[in-house]
């Protein structure tokens, strides 16, 4: 069997029907169970964990109504999975707890979208990265990617080198200090996001990348499968280009969850 972890609802109207057209997509492209992992800085309830003009913009829907409406998903028999994709900046590392222990999740991501006020993988923020040296960007990146690890608030990180979404590599050969840190998340028990979210992008490759999958099957890190679709129709997709990938990279099982808790599976 297969899975689709990631997916956002923000593009569409928060009804049992455009739920199921992410399951009709799902069903088409041989994914058995889907698992919407909708942004927290959507949620007025969580105003307070990404307080940025950006999010502010976007801080228009409620986690009831969410949590609601996936409910009903599941009563129907739907497979369904209730996820939460979580910005993690360090600085609001309780409030975020506080507020995770409120809601009952099948998972909950840690996602590194933001380094400070610099939102690296916002196309309007390309004239930041042109201005920046990534070689640092990346190793700060990274830095918070172990923190998410160790704050222990997460049951997976997505798209875990995003970092080289529009391609701005660094200069200097950073394969060291990347394996040092999936070592340090290794010991921390959460697991790693693959992710063929990367082909659509300008980096034009999945994430993670073959070397830092090599890496993270080398620590044994269990893995979670994404689209991470805003659309129905980029559910499931590039998966026939991914499992092949991840089998050759020696991963014969990925994760699923349920209320927290989670079993393998095989491909
Ligand atoms: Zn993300
Ligand atoms: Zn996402």
């Amino acid at each position: 069997m297969l899975v689709d972890y990631h997916m956002h609802l923000e593009n569409g109207p928060k009804t049992l029907e455009y739920v199921e057209q992410f399951l009709k997509v799902a069903e088409k492209r041989g994914i058995s169970e889907i698992g919407f992992s909708e942004h927290c800085y959507r949620f007025k309830e969580a105003r307070h964990l990404l307080d940025n003009p950006w999010a502010r913009e976007r801080n228009v829907d409620s986690v009831s109504e969410y949590l609601e409406l996936l409910t009903r998903a599941k009563q129907k028999g739907w497979p369904v999975k209730i996820g939460i994709e979580v910005d993690y900046i360090p600085e609001v590392e309780d409030e975020i707890r506080t507020f995770l222990e409120k809601y009952q999740f099948d998972y909950v991501f840690g996602s590194v979208h933001w380094i400070g006020d610099f939102g690296f993988d916002l196309k309007e923020n390309i004239p930041v990265w042109e201005r920046s040296d990534p070689g640092e960007v990346w190793r700060e990146y990274f830095a918070i990617l172990l923190k998410a690890a160790r704050s222990g608030l997460f049951d997976s990180l997505p798209h875990p080198d995003l970092v080289k979404i529009y391609s701005f590599y660094p200069e200097e050969d950073l394969s060291d200090f990347i394996t040092e840190v999936i070592g340090e998340i290794a010991k921390t028990g959460v697991c790693l996001e693959a992710s063929t979210a990367g082909w659509r992008k300008p980096v034009g490759e999945m994430y993670p990348s073959r070397e830092i999958l090599q890496v993270i099957r080398g620590f044994d890190i269990p893995i979670t499968l994404a689209s991470d679709a805003h659309y129905p129709e980029d559910v499931g997709r590039d998966f026939d280009r991914m499992i092949p990938i991840l089998k050759e990279a020696g991963f014969t099982e990925f994760i699923r969850f349920d209320r927290r808790q989670k079993t393998a599976e095989r491909f």
